[in-house]
Parts: C-alpha cells; structure tokens; sequence
C-alpha cells in the first residue's frame, strides 16, 4: 500500500560543517523528520553535532575527515581562507569512500528504505559516491535565491566585462542580475586564492546539474523574481526547485539551541527583559568573520556614541590571533556605556531577535542572520564583509528596503549616523515599516496551505518518488 511505502523510507543528510551551514541542513531534516520520514545525519569529526543531547529522533554517523588540519592550516587567515579550506578538505577521497562506505552499508541493511542523500552543493566527491551506488542527490542551498544565480553567472560576468573589477565601473549596475552593483559582486579576480574559489564555484555548479531536485532556504514572497529566473534554468535539465524558508521556522521549535555549535549564553535574555520595547540593538556578525583590532574600536566608539542600549556578540575568535576579544574593548568605553550594554561570546540569537525589546540588528548580512530578522521584522544595519553577504547587504538596502547598507571602512561616525537612522529618524519610518510587512509576508508563507509548506510536502513527495 502506498501509505506504509511513505512512512518506510529514509532520509540521508551530510552539511558541511560550519554553523550557517549545519543549522539549515539540520533544520530541514527536523522538517522532514516531522513529516515521517527516518533521518541520518553524516558529520565530521570536525564541528560535530551533539546528537544524543540535541537530537533524539535522528541517526548520527561520522565519516572521516581530514577537516581539523586543513582549517587549522589556514591559522593566521581571515573567515574566508576557513572556509576555501573547509571546501578543499571535504573534496578529499578518504571522505568520499567514508561516506560511500556508510552509504553502502545504508543502503544493504534496508528497513527503512534509504530515498535519498541531501548535501551541500560544494560536496560533489560525495555526491560521485553517492551516485556511484545509485543513489539520488538533493542539494541544499543554504544561501539567497539571489546568490544562487549570482554563483552561476561568473562566466557571464567574466564574458561581459562587470569582472575583473575596476575603481571605474563598480557602481555600474550589473543589467542581468538586478539590483546588484559591480561592487556587490563577490571579485576572486584580486585573491591570492582565486584558482581555488573558482574551482568551488563550479563543484557547486556541477554537483546541482547533477542533483535530482534543488531546495533553496527562501521564500516566494522574498524572492519570487530570482526563484522563476532559477525555475527557467533548470526546468531544462529536469532539475526540480523546492523554496523552503525560512528553514528555522520549519522545524520543531527547538531546533536553534540544537544545531548550534557554541554554547549560548542565555543571560542575554534576561537582560533584554529589562530593556524598553525596540530600543536595544543587537549586534552579531555570525560564526566566521573576522574583525581586525582596529575595527573592533570604532564598532565599540560607534554603539558608545549611539546613545542607544545593545547587546553586541564578540565571539572568542572575532579577533584573529586574540584569544579574548571582549578584553580587547577599548579603554573608556565600559564608562561610556554606563551599563546599557551587554557583551556575550554567543547568544541564542532566534530568541533574541523574536524579544520585544529589540529594535534593530547589526548584521554582516550572513544568509541565516537575514531570514531570521526577516522572520521577526526587525531591521537590520548591513555590513557585508565577504562572499554572499555583499549581495544580501544590496537586497537589504535597495530591493526589499529593510534596512541601512554600510559600505567602505567601520568608522564610528558612520556607525552612529547609521544607527540613528535605523532606529530613530523619520528617514528610517519606512524602513522599519517594510520590515514589519516583510514579517507577515514570511509568516503567510509558512502557514499552512502557504508556498513554503506546500512546498515541503512537494520535497516529500519528491522524496518517496525517488524511493520507489
Ligand atoms: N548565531 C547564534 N548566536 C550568535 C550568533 C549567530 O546562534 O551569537 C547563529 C545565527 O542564528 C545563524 C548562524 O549563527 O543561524 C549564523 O549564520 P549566518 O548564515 O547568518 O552567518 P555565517 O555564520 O554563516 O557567516
């Protein structure tokens, strides 16, 4: 019978471990846990996942990696030679016959039936592995819609001329890819690891084409002109896209705590319960950048100036090289202040943008940060730093208006006007108005019978068609 045929069947899900890209695929395997289908999680030594605590209703495995002396590596270097290294790594060999092992080994012992493999799209090793034994891939997304395309047009932007950049045309408008700007393009052209991103780009393109279906952590409402765009490409390949998002909204409630890999210091939460209703900024740019010392002054001067209570993230590797951060804040500054700040190394940041007290957020603009405040329809200030985050930072600021774009170097006084504007001025009324209506479109799409939930039910079918 159909019916016991769907509950039998297994899904297999491998991210790459780094928390923007962990915290979705986890989210999305709570969602398809929640529909009934049995979940393994494939991980790493590296950043791995806490399943007996956090995660009861899934199978863990771990494959081995080489991930921990890769990323080590690159000590000394910024959030982006992280990640490149991070990417090399899981391209290695012995990963991917660790997971063909594991997968093989699924795949003989039956009950439930193994459906389908879910990766990231830079896992393309894996993904040979995985078809090796003919296995079917979904991709996971876990950037914009936007940046889907964007990574896909390199070649484009080479042939016509928007790359390699110059002081000249960066405010050129990139015609195909509105409203992104020559300088919102994310230029390899002036790495010194060019050959490597490029590379990675292409794996991510590859290991799509070769997907049997695309999932993109987004929204209809969000980002409805990109999905049809992505729809179009891939429509002739046969290639499914399924736009679920926001992730985090999928799964059962307490998927946040669960996937993150830091410890969250939950004290914030009762700080912010003594704080007036949208006066506190929330300041946190996410799990890989990197601030230089400098920088970290004029961000504490900036919030200092600003007059207003925040709740700023310094994590304990925010400054390269420096083993506590939070010691490094300038002298002056906690008298400055007077008390109407609070510094943590972690924060349970779901829960800190759903507070009522919050009225603004700081973001480096990293995908999940952004779905999140969109959630809660808190404005955000965007300081973009690398990668997809320049191309969101312009979403923010230009095509959904729902925030202040910080471009060029942190400088306090800019930090103040910015703020000001975000939480105060008339100028930013419309801002923050655009963010409270972006927040009911968000939550339509998630409600029962809306696109974002109709279209896991699309992922699950998929799912069991693939099984069968
Ligand atoms: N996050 C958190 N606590 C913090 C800062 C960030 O839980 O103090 C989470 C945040 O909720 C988000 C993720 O870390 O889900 C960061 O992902 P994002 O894509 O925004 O940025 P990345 O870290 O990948 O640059």
């Amino acid at each position: 019978m159909a019916g016991e045929d769907r509950r039998a069947a297994r899904v297999a899900l491998f991210p790459l471990p780094f928390q923007g890209h962990m915290s979705p695929m986890l989210q999305l395997a709570g969602a398809l846990h929640a529909r009934g289908l049995a979940v393994t999680v494939l991980h790493t030594a590296f950043n791995a996942p806490d399943p007996a605590r956090r995660h009861p209703g899934f199978s863990f495995v771990a494959v081995p990696d080489a991930i921990s002396d890769a990323v080590a590596a690159t000590e000394g270097g910024g959030g982006l030679d992280r990640v490149l290294a991070m990417n090399a790594a899981v391209e290695a060999p012995a990963l991917a016959e660790g997971v063909r092992a594991v997968l093989a080994s699924m795949l003989r012992s039956g009950e439930p039936r193994l459906a389908c493999l879910v990766i990231d799209a830079t896992l393309t090793a894996v993904q040979k592995a995985a078809a090796g034994l003919g296995l079917p891939t979904l991709v996971l997304h876990t950037g914009s819609a936007a940046c889907f395309r964007l990574f896909r047009s390199y070649d484009m932007l080479y042939d016509k001329g928007y790359l390699p950049a110059q002081e000249s045309n960066l405010l050129l408008p990139v015609k195909e890819l509105p409203p992104l700007q020559v300088r919102d393009l994310f230029d390899p052209s002036k790495l010194p690891n060019k050959e490597i991103l490029m590379k990675i780009l292409n794996l991510a393109n590859e290991t799509t084409a070769s997907s049997s279906g695309a999932i993109i952590n987004t929204f209809e409402a969000l980002e409805p002109h990109e999905l049809k765009m992505i729809r179009d490409e891939l429509a002739d390949k046969g290639i499914p896209v399924f736009a679920i998002g926001p992730l985090h909204k999928l799964s059962p409630a307490d998927s946040a705590a669960a996937a993150s890999i830091l410890n969250q210091d939950r004290s914030c939460i009762e700080w912010l319960d003594t704080q007036a209703p949208r006066s506190v900024l929330y300041v946190s740019f996410g799990s890989v950048v990197h601030v230089t010392r400098h920088e970290l002054a004029e961000v504490a001067w900036g919030l200092a100036s600003s007059g207003k209570p925040f709740l700023w993230v310094v994590r304990g590797d925010l400054v390269l090289g420096v083993e506590k951060p939070s010691e490094l804040l300038p002298e002056g500054f906690e008298n400055a202040v007077k008390g109407r700040g609070k510094v943590v190394e972690w924060a349970p940041q779901q829960e800190v943008l759903a507070h009522p007290a919050v009225g603004g957020f700081w973001t480096h603009s990293g995908w999940n940060s952004t779905l999140e405040s969109v959630y809660e329809g808190v404005p955000v200030l965007s300081t973009p730093r690398f990668g997809d985050q320049l191309a969101t930072g312009r979403y923010v600021g230009d095509a959904w208006e729902i925030g202040v774009l910080l471009e060029g170097a942190l400088e306090r006084e800019k930090i103040q006007r910015a703020i000001a504007t975000l939480m105060e001025e008339k100028e930013g009324m419309g801002i923050r108005e655009r963010a409270r209506s972006l927040k009911e479109k968000a939550r339509m799409c998630l409600e029962s019978g809306g696109p974002s939930h109709q279209a896991v039910d699309m992922l699950v079918n998929h799912i069991y068609s693939l099984s069968l």
